[in-house]
């Protein structure tokens, strides 16, 4: 069966509730064509409860930022699996290059809020990618690499399959200071390191596990550039940070793969 691709909003510290109120309002898209993919919106926590009655059981899905790797307990400004479970949470975003820098979160880290997440049937949208120093010092695959077999430890093949892995190239991330000029990765050197990312997983676990898993890609990716990357065979979809704040740009992006 074709996988539905995913297209995932990371708000980020952004949109408050009038912003959200409009966003929703310019939303558009009938329920036909979001049955078509997956639509996920990642807002601040404190607003995952109103964007859930926005959404008002319309085939989109929630997702948070970020989650704790510990299951409760004195954790002051932190918030839990279950609690983000309870707010009917369906997937997190974890290891996103501003948690690692940061909050210097590791992918020792990273693999403890996995566990968690899976625990509690979330679905991780891992991010990982490499800086530009390592892109121009050809060390992309090995960084990738290092970063998949740490962070996905411990995992078995059936786990897999309950988890997105979204490459993010850092330099390619619109606010990121090693990227002035707003530049993304082209659809081609993207589409060869997902089918690397491909073959680690099946080099890791096995070949039908990498067939099936979901990997998107993020960074830059907008109205004017989507359509590249919905062609490219081994990229199931986006994550979109800067583009997915106004609707109009996001109803395009989602549209790229109608
Ligand atoms: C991100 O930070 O996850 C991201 C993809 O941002 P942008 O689309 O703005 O590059």
């Amino acid at each position: 069966m074709k996988k539905k691709p995913f297209i995932i909003a990371n708000w980020k510290m952004n949109l408050g509730s009038t912003d959200l109120q409009r966003f929703f309002s310019h939303f558009t898209l009938a329920d036909e064509d979001l049955n078509k993919v997956q639509i996920i919106f990642c807002p601040s926590f404190v607003f995952i409860e109103r964007v859930g009655s926005l959404i008002n059981n319309r085939p989109m899905f929630l997702g948070a930022q970020n989650i704790f790797w510990e299951e409760k307990g004195a954790y002051t400004g932190e918030v839990s699996a279950s609690q983000l479970s309870d707010l009917g949470c369906r997937y997190v975003i974890v290891g996103h290059s501003e948690r690692r820098n940061l909050f210097n979160e590791s992918d020792e880290i990273i693999n403890k809020k996995i566990h968690l997440a899976l625990e509690y049937k979330i679905v991780p949208i891992v991010c990982l990618g490499e800086n530009y120093q390592e892109k121009e010092s050809g060390r992309t695959k090995k960084v990738i690499e290092q970063k998949l077999i740490t962070s996905l430890e411990s995992l078995r093949s059936f786990e897999l399959n309950k988890i997105i892995i979204a490459y993010e190239p850092i330099w390619a991330i619109s606010t990121s200071p090693e990227n002035p000029g707003n530049m993304s990765d082209s659809p081609e050197e993207a589409q060869v390191v997902h089918k690397f990312i491909r073959k680690l997983i099946g080099d890791m676990f096995d070949e039908h596990t990498a067939k099936s898993l979901s990997v998107i890609y993020g960074g830059s990716v907008n109205p004017e550039n989507i359509s590249g990357f919905a062609q490219m065979g081994d990229i199931d979809g986006v994550l979109v940070g800067g583009a997915s704040k106004e609707a109009d740009k996001f109803q395009k992006i989602i549209k790229a793969y109608l």
